[in-house]
């Protein structure tokens, strides 16, 4: 059972995650928890102010915006701050040194954010066992989460499923165990935590789910499921009963937030489904993602927008008709460690669009040794229409480019593949709403 930064968000909600965990006693759960909400951007906040010397102030008083909100909850929940005190004392070390020395790595990032999973699993475990529930309180690093050194972004090494189940033997208490955070061994003494990417608590609950061999893995959020949509976007999208593992894979990559792209492979690879429930109206159904569907749920599922996407344009001609340009092109990303999300060739350039947030300087210089022209354009979104019905009822790609048409919305990019679970399109960031909206309103609303 995960439970996300609004269902930690605050003594009332951590106390309905209580009521949750409570009711499903029975079933031995083993809880994961995101930091308190919004805490994690605070983090980030903060690093940047504490990179500033003129910031001095700002970064004090965030500092102790952060401390406060804990402190606030746990005085509600009538918890003893000392619960917390060596956790805040090492968060204090932590932004002295980063102050004195204005300088913040990703392995140090890494350190930093950890706080927040730190904190609330301390939080919620001591609350479970003061209402007499006996619970305590993991950091995944300690119980078998050991991953590579890709800060920022790791993944488990192999093995974490025994890792795991080994360190939880035996223990009969609930484990209240953090998200996102795991750590890798950077020589023979010493260890570094790392953290599985923004939004990463729900790839944690995946991987324990499947250590443990777990009935279902549940993520429980503040929407009643996967909807259409995303709510704050579409106000009328409508929650999803059943999903397919390659559906929620696509959308959550594709940017629907509610769900960590990585979540499904664990749960995958060990036949265990997943379900997207709603913190704030438990007895709901919400939605279930499994293998695969039944003829009643082959149905288009959503429309999603992933967005800082920049394109990289390669043009050199002649092209394709040499042997392994396309190899020396991915090679070049992958050297770098730069995913592309999606491509299109012709035979005089090739397309590629990637994560406007990495370093694409390398990228560019490199490609440019064997290409007459590399064009970057930046602000870009991917708009993705997804569902396994895509491949079966023919026309639908016609009507989302007939509808984008109509609405004047421009075409930069398509990406239509052979598994026809996903046609997607990247447009100028600033219509990313209002393709959502358009093509919601078409497609789904009958
Ligand atoms: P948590 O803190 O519980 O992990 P997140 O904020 O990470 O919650 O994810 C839940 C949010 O994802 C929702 O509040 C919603 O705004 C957003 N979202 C985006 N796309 C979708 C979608 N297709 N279905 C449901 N929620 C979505
Ligand atoms: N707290 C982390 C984040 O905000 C991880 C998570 O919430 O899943 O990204
Ligand atoms: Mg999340």
């Amino acid at each position: 059972m995960k439970f996300g930064g609004t269902s930690v968000g605050n003594a009332n909600q951590i106390r309905r995650v209580a009521e949750i965990v409570k009711a499903n006693l029975d079933r031995s759960p083993a809880v994961v928890v995101s930091a308190v909400g919004g805490i994690t951007n605070k983090f980030f906040a903060l690093k940047e102010l504490l990179l500033q010397p003129s910031k001095r102030v700002e970064a004090a008083a965030k500092r102790e915006e952060i401390l406060n909100v804990h402190r606030e909850i746990l005085k509600d929940l009538s918890l003893s701050e000392d619960l917390v005190e060596p956790l805040f004392k090492e968060f204090e070390d932590l932004n002295r040194g980063m102050w004195l020395i204005r300088e913040c790595t990703p392995r140090t990032m890494d350190y930093f954010v950890s706080f927040g999973e730190r904190l609330s699993s301390r939080i919620v475990a001591a609350h479970l066992d003061s209402i007499g529930i006996p619970a305590q309180a993991f950091e995944a690093p300690d119980i078998g989460m050991i991953t590579d050194d890709n800060f920022g972004g790791a993944k488990p090494l192999p093995g974490y499923e025994r890792r795991i189940q080994e360190a939880l033997t035996g223990i009969d208490k609930v484990p209240v165990i953090t998200g996102y955070i795991g750590k890798c061994q950077i020589d023979k003494e010493r260890t570094a935590i790392t953290t599985l990417g923004r939004g990463g608590s729900d790839y944690t609950a995946a991987l324990f789910g499947a250590a443990l061999g777990a009935e279902e893995i549940q993520i429980w959020t503040d929407v009643d499921g996967v909807l259409t949509a995303d709510p704050r976007i579409v106000e009328d999208a409508y929650c999803l009963k059943k999903l397919s593992f390659k559906e929620a894979s696509e959308l959550a990559f594709y940017g629907a937030k509610v769900l960590h792209p990585s979540t499904m492979n664990p749960a995958r690879q060990h036949g265990i489904s997943i379900r997207v429930l709603n913190t704030n109206r438990p007895e709901y159904e919400g939605t279930q993602i499994v293998e695969s569907l039944g003829a009643e749920d082959l149905t288009l599922k959503s429309v999603t927008a992933k967005k800082d996407v920049v394109v990289v344009n390669v043009i050199a001609s002649p092209m394709l008709d040499q042997y392994g340009f396309m190899k020396k092109i991915s090679d070049v990303f992958s050297d770098h460690k730069v995913i592309i999300d999606m491509i299109a060739t012709s035979e005089v350039s090739v397309s590629m669009s990637t994560d406007q947030n990495v370093d694409l300087d390398p990228v560019v210089k490199k490609l440019k040794e064997f290409s007459e022209e590399v064009e970057v354009k930046g602000d870009k979104c991917i708009v993705s229409v997804v569902g396994q019905l895509l491949g079966e009822r023919r026309g639908i790609a016609a009507k989302v480019l007939e509808i984008i048409h109509e609405e004047a919305i421009p075409v930069d990019m398509i990406s239509y593949g052979a598994t026809r679970i996903n046609f997607s399109f990247i447009t100028g960031q600033e219509y990313s709403r209002k393709a959502i909206k358009c093509l919601h309103d078409a497609l789904f609303k009958n």
